[in-house]
């Protein structure tokens, strides 16, 4: 973590540019630095592999994601605070997630909890639309916000309930679940296309990343690793 705040003030020596721009005046970006740094300690050498899922991890500004005073600690390996009792998650965690949905350039997505909107923008990186829904309306309006001035045209954010889905787009390809639930909520399931995948934190205490498959009508799972997720807030039916 020292070295990156070293090298985002050395940055902001040598350029005498305004803290947050990041920019120098040889062009050197010490965000992009960091960024390039986090791939490369954090992502990749815990077996990240898939170029396309790197490239989005090395593109999207994931300091315009988290509040103004942790900016400086956006590119550390660990989840950060966002407000409201929420979390932005673990850049491996994000960059995990994303590569276990294998995601094909035509792909529609539903992301449940947008929470700072960061996992939605790498999404976005790689897929053609993507469905992001938030239960907190604070969240949701200041998601939406960072995604239009980042410029994200296939971003359609929604403040409500996600594990009811978003039946008027489905069906969709590849769903992601950003919060820890029991189990994968039936709408989900529904409103996956047959073949498509989904990506989600199931347990309480105890959580595991599962992926799951849709064939001939059922959600076949298999689970991955063990991870630590904000729960999913489930309103009653
Ligand atoms: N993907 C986010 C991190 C999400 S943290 C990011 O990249 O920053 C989990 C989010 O899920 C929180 O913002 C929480 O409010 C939201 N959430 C919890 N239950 C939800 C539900 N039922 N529907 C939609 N969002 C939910």
């Amino acid at each position: 973590m020292w070295r990156n705040v070293l090298v985002v003030f050395a940055a902001l020596i040598i350029g005498n540019r305004p803290l947050m721009s990041g920019l120098t005046r040889e062009g050197v970006d010490a965000f992009s630095e960091m960024r390039r740094q986090m791939v490369e300690t954090q992502i990749q050498r815990r077996g990240i592999k898939d170029e396309r899922v790197l490239n989005a991890m090395l593109k999207v500004p994931r300091h315009e994601f988290v509040p103004t005073v942790e900016k400086l600690l956006a590119y550390t390996d660990g989840p950060l605070p966002i407000g409201h009792g929420q979390t932005i998650s673990q850049p491996y965690i994000v960059a995990l997630m994303t590569e276990l949905l294998h995601l094909e350039p035509r792909d529609k997505v539903f992301e449940v909890g947008t929470g700072s909107g960061y996992q939605a923008a790498v999404l976005a990186e790689l897929a053609e639309e993507v469905y992001t829904i938030e239960i907190l309306e604070p969240l949701y309006q200041h998601a939406k916000t960072t995604l239009e001035k980042l410029g994200y045209r296939n971003i359609h954010t929604r403040f409500g309930d996600g594990t009811k889905g978003w039946p008027e787009a489905a069906p969709f390809d590849k769903m992601i679940v950003t919060a820890a639930g029991i189990k994968v909520p039936e709408a989900l399931v529904d409103q996956l296309k047959e073949g498509g995948r989904i990506v989600m934190p199931v347990g309480e205490e105890e959580q595991v990343l599962v992926v799951g498959e849709k064939r001939k009508g059922i959600l076949q799972t298999h689970e991955t690793i063990p991870v630590r997720f904000v729960p999913l807030v489930e309103e009653e039916k």
